[in-house]
C-alpha cells in the first residue's frame, strides 16, 4: 500500500514532475539533509518534552547527524522553549507525542476505500481536547500571510481528522512556530586580522579561540529568554466538519490523478517563477545537467523510503479499516492505463 503524506499531496499538486522526482525516483538534495535532521532532531526534543524525559539528551543522540553547535543550537531552543511555556501548557499534559498513524483513504461520496494509497502522517501531540503542531521556521513570525494561510492549510486539517479517527477528542488545533536561530557562534578572528594593544592583549573585537559550544548554549538561551516574542508564537487554527470534508475530497481528487499518472508515466510539468524558483530539482529538470532516470545525480541521495519525515509508523494507530474497498473503480483505472484523467475523472472512485 502506497502512502499519500501530505507532503506528497502538495508536491504532486504544485507540480507532477517533482513528485515524479521526490517519490518515484525517492531522490532528494544533499543539502536538504541538514535541514530535516534539524527538523527531526527538533521533534525528537519536543517529544521528550511530552513525555517527560530529558530532552537535552534526546537532542544528543543526534550528534552522529549534526555537529557539536547544531546540537548546542537545538538545546538551547528547546530548553527555553519550555522555560518560556511552562510544563502545563494547554490545561493539561499531552496524552500522546509523536503519534504516526495510517487511516485508509476513503473515497467520500461512496465510502469505499482506495486499495492503492492510505492517508498517512504523524501528529506532533494529542492533548485534552486539542492537537499540537509544532514547525521552525527561518522567517519572521510577525508575517500575517503566514498565519492566514494556516487558516486553510491542508496538513491541520489532516492531522485534526486522522487524531479524530484515532478515536480522540479534538477540539481545536495549537500551531506552535519556532523560529531559528539566525544568530551563530562567534568563531576565532583570522589569524592575519588580530589585533593587539601595546600590552599584548588583544582588542575587544579579536578572539583567538572559536566560542565552544557550551558558550554558544549559553548565550543562544540568553537571547530567546531576553526576546521570546521574536523566537516563538502560539495560535489557535480551530477546524470545522467542513473543512474535513473539503480535504477527504482533496485527497481523493490528488490520489486519483497521482495513480492516473503513475499508470501512464506521465508527469507534466508546471513551470513558473513561483513554482521553479523554489524547486529542489531545477537543476536536474531543465535538461542541462547531463543525467539519465535510475542514476542518483551529483548532490542528490536516493532514500530507501520516500517519506523519513514518518520514521517507523506506528501500525496500531491504523484503524477505519473496514470500510470497502473500492475495487471495481480501481481495476478500471488499471485496465485502461493510458485512458486520459479527464474521463477518469467523471467518475467518482479511481485511486
Ligand atoms: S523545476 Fe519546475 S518543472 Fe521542474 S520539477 Fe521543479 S517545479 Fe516542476
Amino acid at each position: 500500500m502506497q502512502r499519500m503524506t501530505n507532503s506528497r499531496r502538495s508536491k504532486f499538486a504544485t507540480c507532477r514532475k517533482s513528485a515524479w522526482f521526490a517519490y518515484e525516483l525517492r531522490l532528494r538534495p544533499v543539502s536538504d539533509g541538514k535541514a530535516l535532521c534539524w527538523g527531526l532532531a527538533f521533534h525528537d526534543g519536543n517529544d521528550a518534552l511530552s513525555t517527560g524525559d530529558d530532552p537535552l539528551a534526546r537532542i544528543a543522540t543526534h550528534a552522529d547527524k549534526l555537529n557539536a553547535y547544531d546540537i548546542a543550537a537545538l538545546q538551547a531552543t528547546t530548553a527555553a522553549y519550555a522555560q518560556h511555556y511552562g510544563t502545563d501548557q494547554y490545561g493539561g499534559d499531552p496524552i500522546r507525542s509523536e503519534v504516526s498513524f495510517r487511516l485508509p483513504l476513503v473515497n467520500p461520496a461512496t465510502g469505499h476505500k482506495s486499495k492503492t494509497f492510505e492517508v498517512a502522517g504523524k501528529i506532533d501531540a494529542i492533548l485534552p481536547n486539542a492537537i499540537r503542531e509544532t514547525k521552525t521556521t527561518g522567517s519572521s513570525l510577525d508575517d500575517d500571510r503566514y498565519w492566514r494561510r494556516l487558516l486553510m492549510d491542508p496538513q491541520i486539517t489532516l492531522y485534526y481528522w486522522a487524531a479524530r479517527e484515532l478515536g480522540y477528542t479534538v477540539e481545536t488545533v495549537y500551531y506552535d512556530v519556532i523560529r531559528k536561530p539566525s544568530m551563530n557562534p562567534h568563531l576565532a578572528t583570522h589569524v592575519e586580522k588580530r589585533k593587539y594593544k601595546k600590552d599584548g592583549t588583544p582588542y575587544a573585537n579579536v578572539r583567538e579561540t572559536d566560542e565552544t559550544p557550551d558558550e554558544w548554549y549559553e548565550r543562544l538561551f540568553a537571547d530567546i529568554m531576553k526576546r521570546p516574542d521574536f523566537y516563538f508564537a502560539r495560535r489557535k487554527t480551530p477546524r470545522t466538519g467542513q473543512h474535513v470534508e473539503e480535504l477527504q475530497y482533496e485527497l481523493w481528487d490528488v490520489a486519483k490523478d497521482y495513480r492516473q499518472a503513475q499508470l501512464n508515466g506521465r508527469w507534466y510539468r508546471n513551470v513558473s517563477r513561483m513554482t521553479c524558483d523554489y524547486c529542489s530539482f531545477f537543476s536536474i529538470c531543465h535538461g542541462l545537467t547531463a543525467w539519465e532516470p535510475g542514476e542518483t545525480p551529483e548532490g542528490f541521495v536516493c532514500l530507501e523510503d520516500p517519506h523519513p519525515e514518518l520514521g517507523a509508523t506506528d501500525a496500531s494507530s491504523t484503524t477505519n479499516s473496514t470500510a470497502p474497498e473500492d475495487t471495481d473503480a480501481a481495476a478500471a483505472v488499471e485496465a485502461n492505463s493510458d485512458q486520459r484523467p479527464e474521463s477518469i475523472g467523471e467518475r467518482a472512485g479511481a485511486a
